[in-house]
């Protein structure tokens, strides 16, 4: 038993942000239950996790013991109803579609309780809009974790116009608890985060469509004069392609701001499969 905010919590969706999600919250010592739509994608997610648990424990930053009770309190299963039973908060982080993640939402309303906290991963979409489809909206919250979860500090909270106040309260808690420093955000398109993130990427990529410079030489002006951790280019392949085309299109509309539109080029590779890191071919190659 723990004193966490949220004893149980399950993730929709087991890809690049779903399996981080859940290893961060089980870590914490929450109850995890891992769903996605595909056995391969799920056993994938689970298999994440435990990579990552395992290299924590090969560089000193994870006791065995810590790895072992985290996997033992993550389960996996293609059951959504089974995946949400019980469940005290609920994130999604399925792909970026609107649609999606409505109507993903409103079956779950069914399946939960009234209290269960929602929360969805989303990037860039109205989080109001997402909620439009719930009896209870105001237990809806943006959860906007970055990528790879386990690493990285920030937890974006984004809130609608009725997302309730005691929800916020419980969120800032379950941040803590986590691990992570939340920033509190209004729903406006792409937040504070992937406004300026997918603008400066979307440049990058038409930079090197005109061929103004090579892909590691704009990722080093922005890491060397810029000081940037990572270039846009290698950031965009550890995102997804295809995950930030999606983004870059919906800004583009949203704020009727050309900036955001897709490089000829970036289409191009998405077609052809090349999404970055989870392909293992993007701008880079990820052996
Ligand atoms: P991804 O493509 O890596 O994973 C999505 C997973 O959802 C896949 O495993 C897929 O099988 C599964 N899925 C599809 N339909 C489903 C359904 N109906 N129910 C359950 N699972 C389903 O995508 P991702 O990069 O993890 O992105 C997920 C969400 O997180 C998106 O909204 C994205 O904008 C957001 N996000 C992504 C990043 C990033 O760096 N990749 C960062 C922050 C937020």
């Amino acid at each position: 038993m723990t004193n966490n905010t949220f004893a149980q919590v399950s993730v929709i969706g087991a890809g690049t942000m779903g399996h981080g999600i859940a290893q961060v919250c089980s870590m914490a010592g929450m109850e995890v239950r891992l769903f996605d739509v595909k056995d391969d994608a799920l056993q994938r997610g689970l298999d994440m996790v435990h990579n990552n648990l395992d290299k924590g424990v090969e560089r000193g930053k994870v006791d065995e013991s810590v790895r072992d009770a985290t996997l033992q309190r993550l389960a996996g299963t293609t059951n959504l109803e089974v995946a949400v039973d019980g469940a005290d908060l609920v994130v999604e982080a399925v792909p970026e579609i609107l649609d999606l993640k409505q109507s993903l939402f409103s079956t779950i309303e069914q399946c939960v309780d009234e209290h269960t906290v929602l929360g969805t991963n989303t990037s860039s979409l109205s989080v109001a809009k997402i909620g439009s489809v719930l009896t209870h909206p105001e237990r809806l919250v943006g959860l906007h974790f970055f990528n790879p979860v386990h690493i990285m500090k920030l937890l974006e909270v984004i809130s609608h116009p009725s997302t309730a106040s005691v929800v916020i309260e419980r969120i800032q808690q379950f941040g803590t608890e986590i691990g992570k420093e939340c920033i509190y955000v209004k729903d406006f398109p792409g937040f504070a985060t992937s406004r300026l993130g997918v603008c400066l990427g979307m440049e990058a990529i038409r930079m090197l469509e005109q061929g103004v410079a090579s892909a590691k030489d704009i990722d080093a002006a922005m890491v060397l004069g810029y000081r940037h951790p990572v270039g846009p280019l290698k950031l965009t392949d550890m995102v997804g392609l295809d995950v930030r085309l999606q983004i870059g299109e919906y800004l583009a509309r949203e704020l009727g701001n050309p900036a955001f539109e897709p490089p000829d080029l970036m289409r191009e590779m998405v077609d052809a499969g090349k999404l970055g890191k989870k392909s293992g071919q993007g701008f880079y190659a990820w052996p």
